[in-house]
C-alpha cells in the first residue's frame, strides 16, 4: 500500500469535536496500510479574524507589512496541526506536526500570494518510516531567507497538490463541507448536480473564475503533476474510497460532453468606467501601464469608440480589494490619458459558464444572453473564451441569474438539495 494526502478545510477541523472525527478518517486510511500525510487549514473563522487584526493594524500595502502579515495568518493552521496530532496520539497512533518552515516547504517571497519553489521530502520521509503520521499545517511556507510566507486564501489545498507531488502519493483527497463539485455552489442553487468527474481544465475555469471549492493554483499544479485529485465530504463517514465525490480527470476520460458542465460567480470584481477618453494610439498602454505597475490585475475591458471617433469609453473590472488603489491611479498618474469623467460600482458580480462542450457546440453564449434579457438582467461587460463566457451585471440579481441559466442549459436536479 502506498501513500496518500488527506487535506482537511476549515469547517472540517472547525472545533475540537470535528477535529477528533478527522482523527478517525486518518486512523481509517493508517489502518487500511497506507502511510499518510494529513494537511490542515485553520479553525473555520479563524483566517478571517487573522486578517481582520492585520488590517486594523497597518493598510498593508507594503511588502514588508505583507511579509509580517503572513507571520500572523500562518499562525492558524499550526495551532490544527498541532491539535490534529495531538487527537491522534490520543487514539494511540504516532503523529507529529509539521510547520512549512520545519519540513521545509520553501517559497518566493511574493508575501500574501507565496508560490512554491521545492519541498525538502527527507525529513518527512523519515518520519513515516518511523511509523508516525505527519500532520501538515497548510498555507504557509518559508522563503529561502526564512521569512514565514502564505499561498494565498484557500491555499491549503494547493499545500495538499504540492505535497502529494514531491512525495508521489497514491491520492489527493480534498475533505470538505460539500460532497463533491456541483454544477455551481450549491449553497445558493439548490438544485446543483455533484458532478462525478470533471475535467482538469473545467475546473480550472471554475476556480479561476470563483468557485472557492479549490484554489485555482491547487488545480494547475494537479494538472500539471497528473495528481489524482477528489474532493469529498469529512462529514460523511464511509471510507474515502466508497464516497462518491468528484474526481478531476482528463478531457478525454470524460465520453458525454455537456455544452456548459458548471456555473461559477464571484463577487470580487469592481467596475470602473472612465468616459470620453482621447482616442489615440497608447491609450490604453497609458491607462493599463500604471495600473500593471503597481500590482494591480485587470480582468475584463471593453472599450467603445463614440460617435466621430475621437473619443471612446472604457469600463474594465480589478479586484474590490484593489478598487481604491486604482482609482487613485487613474486620477493622479499623469500616464494616464485625458478624460471627462470616472465612475466606479463595486455592488457587481460576474457569471460564467463553462464548458468543453463550448468548443464544439455553437450558441451557448447567446443562450446566456437571451436568458438573461428574459429576466431583465442587463449586462455590463462581456468577455469569452474558448470553453467560457462571462457576463458582468448588478450584484442584486446575481441569485437571480444563476439559477435562471442553471435551468436554461438543463443542469437542475431532479430535487432541490437541502
Ligand atoms: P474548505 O474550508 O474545506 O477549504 P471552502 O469553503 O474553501 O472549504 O470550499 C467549499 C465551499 O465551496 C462550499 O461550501 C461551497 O459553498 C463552495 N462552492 C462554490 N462553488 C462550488 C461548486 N461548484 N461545487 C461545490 N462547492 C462550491
Ligand atoms: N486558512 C486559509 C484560508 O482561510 C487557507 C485555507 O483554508 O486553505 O484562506
Ligand atoms: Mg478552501
Amino acid at each position: 500500500m502506498g501513500l496518500i494526502v488527506q487535506k482537511f478545510g476549515g469547517t472540517s477541523v472547525a472545533d475540537t469535536d470535528r477535529i477528533r472525527h478527522v482523527a478517525t478518517l486518518v486512523k481509517r486510511e493508517q489502518e487500511a496500510g497506507h502511510r499518510v500525510i494529513v494537511v490542515v487549514s485553520a479553525m473555520a473563522g479563524v483566517t478571517n479574524q487573522l486578517v481582520g487584526y492585520c488590517s486594523a493594524m497597518n493598510p498593508l500595502v507594503t511588502d514588508e507589512a505583507r511579509a509580517n502579515y503572513d507571520h500572523v495568518v500562518a499562525s492558524g493552521e499550526q495551532v490544527t496541526s498541532g491539535l490534529l496530532a495531538l487527537g491522534l496520539q490520543q487514539l494511540g497512533l504516532k503523529a507529529r506536526a509539521w510547520c512549512g518552515w520545519q519540513m521545509p516547504l520553501v517559497s518566493d517571497a511574493m508575501h500574501s500570494k507565496a508560490r512554491i519553489d521545492r519541498i525538502a521530502t527527507e525529513a518527512i520521509t523519515a518520519s513515516l518510516a518511523a511509523g508516525e503520521i505527519a500532520v501538515v499545517a497548510g498555507f504557509q511556507g518559508v522563503t529561502g531567507d526564512g521569512r514565514i510566507t502564505t499561498l494565498g486564501r484557500g491555499g491549503s489545498d494547493t499545500s495538499a497538490v504540492e505535497i502529494a507531488a514531491a512525495f508521489g502519493a497514491e491520492r489527493c483527497d480534498i475533505y470538505t463541507d460539500v460532497d463533491g463539485v456541483y454544477t455551481c455552489d450549491p449553497r445558493i442553487v439548490k438544485r446543483a448536480k455533484k458532478l462525478h468527474r470533471i475535467s482538469y481544465e473545467e475546473m480550472l475555469e471554475m476556480a479561476s473564475l470563483g468557485s472557492k471549492v479549490l484554489q485555482t493554483r491547487s488545480v494547475e499544479l494537479a494538472m500539471n503533476y497528473g495528481v489524482k485529485v477528489q474532493v469529498l465530504s469529512s462529514f460523511d463517514d464511509r471510507p474515502a474510497d466508497s464516497i462518491p465525490g468528484t474526481l478531476l480527470v482528463d478531457e478525454e476520460e470524460i465520453v458525454e460532453q455537456q455544452r456548459v458542465t458548471g456555473i461559477a460567480y464571484s463577487r470580487d470584481e469592481a467596475r470602473i468606467t472612465l468616459t470620453n477618453v482621447e482616442n489615440r494610439p497608447g491609450v490604453s498602454a497609458g491607462l493599463f501601464g500604471p495600473l500593471a505597475d503597481a500590482g494591480i490585475n485587470v480582468d475584463m475591458i471593453v472599450q467603445n469608440v463614440t460617435e466621430g471617433g475621437k473619443e471612446t469609453d472604457i469600463t474594465f473590472t480589478v479586484g474590490k480589494t484593489d478598487l481604491a488603489r486604482a482609482l487613485e491611479i487613474v486620477k493622479t498618474d499623469k500616464r494616464v490619458p485625458n478624460y471627462d469623467r470616472v465612475h466606479s460600482d463595486a455592488a457587481v458580480a460576474k457569471v460564467s459558464v463553462i464548458g468543453v462542450g463550448m468548443r464544439s457546440h455553437a450558441g451557448v453564449a447567446a443562450e446566456m444572453f437571451r436568458t438573461l434579457a428574459d429576466k431583465n438582467i442587463n449586462i455590463i461587460v462581456i468577455s469569452t473564451s474558448e470553453i467560457k463566457t462571462s457576463v458582468l451585471i448588478d450584484e442584486s440579481y446575481l441569485e437571480l441569474a444563476l439559477r435562471a441559466l442553471h435551468t436554461a442549459y438543463g443542469l437542475d436536479a431532479e430535487e432541490e438539495k437541502n
